[in-house]
């Protein structure tokens, strides 16, 4: 039962219960393994089923928030395109702002770019010059950890703002891929499921 204290303004997961594994088992459950999308050899995580469930989804913003126990977060930041469900969702949940990391030719006014490669392909992201302050403490969510490239990219961009960040958070992550080493050890990195 969710206490009403559970969050101090930012403070995160103060009171908050854990996951219980028999959830976690249920969201493994849900996640479709969809085999050669969208190139032949990637078995894509499909987060679908866990969108269109309530329960589900729930249980995975629990999650995520709890992965970050005891951290101070001043804002959320989400990578295109399903990182903006979970990190947008989270941000309600703590009454904190969203940003977004979008990529390139999406956001409308000034932006700073990166580069990066993907588990399938390259790709550049983009970040509104103002959207953090310096100092302000961020937390970076998506949906999925693979190679590390995008995720890198996003955090690259958030240092250049002069972010500090304090977690890089993801639903899921594909730990053969050693995307948490491209992150680097200063970054505090949380999975809720681990392939
Ligand atoms: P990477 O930059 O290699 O860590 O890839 C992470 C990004 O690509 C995330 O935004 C994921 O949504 C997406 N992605 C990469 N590989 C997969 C996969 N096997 N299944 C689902 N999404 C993936």
């Amino acid at each position: 039962m969710v206490q009403e204290s559970e969050f101090d303004r930012n403070g995160i997961g103060l009171h908050y219960g854990r996951v219980k594994q028999t959830d976690i088992d249920r969201l493994d459950d849900a996640i479709r393994d969809v085999p050669d999308f969208p190139k032949p050899g990637i078995l894509f995580k499909d987060i679908t089923p866990i969108l269109s469930d309530g329960d589900l989804l729930r249980l995975t913003i629990d999650g995520i928030i709890e992965m970050a126990e005891g951290v101070q977060v001043d804002k959320v930041v989400g990578i295109d395109a399903r990182g903006f469900i979970f990190g947008a969702a989270m941000a309600d949940r703590l009454g904190i702002g969203f940003v977004p990391i979008r990529k390139k030719g999406k956001l409308p006014w000034d932006t700073i770019g990166m580069s990066y490669s993907l588990e399938y392909g390259e790709a550049e992201v983009e970040v509104h010059k103002d959207a953090v302050a310096p100092g302000e403490k961020v937390m970076l969510v998506d949906d999925l950890l693979a190679t590390g490239g995008t995720a890198s990219a996003a955090l690259k961009l958030l240092g250049e703002l002069g972010a500090d960040i304090v977690c890089a958070a993801f639903v899921i992550e594909l730990a053969f891929l050693e995307g948490r080493k491209v992150l680097g050890e200063e970054v505090r990195t949380e999975a809720l499921l681990t392939y």
